[in-house]
């Protein structure tokens, strides 16, 4: 898809499918509407029959549809973070050498360095 924006709907079920188009059951009035695959976003959760949930569409096929939902701009998403967090990390507790300012183990005074026995 060219389009930058797309229209995101809640609570949103997939009646029956086709190869070509969904027909989806939403938060608009009570009617079913085909949406063309082409224009079913890939963040959508509803693209086959018997899905349930958020469906993203491109903004020009709401347009057409003249639905009204939440429309996102594609760029403004925030990218998906991979990996561990930064607060997963493990933050060894460490104390400071009373005679040199040196790292060292938090129940000691003075490293080891400094440690006169
Ligand atoms: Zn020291």
């Amino acid at each position: 898809m060219s389009d930058e924006e797309t229209v995101v709907f809640e609570n949103v079920t997939c009646k029956a499918a086709t190869s070509k188009a969904i027909l989806c059951m939403g938060p608009w009035e009570d009617r079913e509407i085909w949406f063309p695959l082409s224009q079913v976003d890939d963040d959508s959760e509803v693209f086959e029959k018997g899905h349930q949930g958020k469906l993203v569409v491109s903004k020009w096929i709401a347009e057409q549809k003249e639905l009204e939902g939440t429309v996102v701009s594609k760029k403004s998403k925030p990218k998906k973070k991979n990996g561990p967090s930064a607060d997963k990390k493990i933050t060894e507790k460490t104390g400071t050498c009373e005679e040199c300012g040196k790292p060292c183990k938090p129940q000691f005074r003075t490293c080891w360095d400094c440690r006169e026995d």
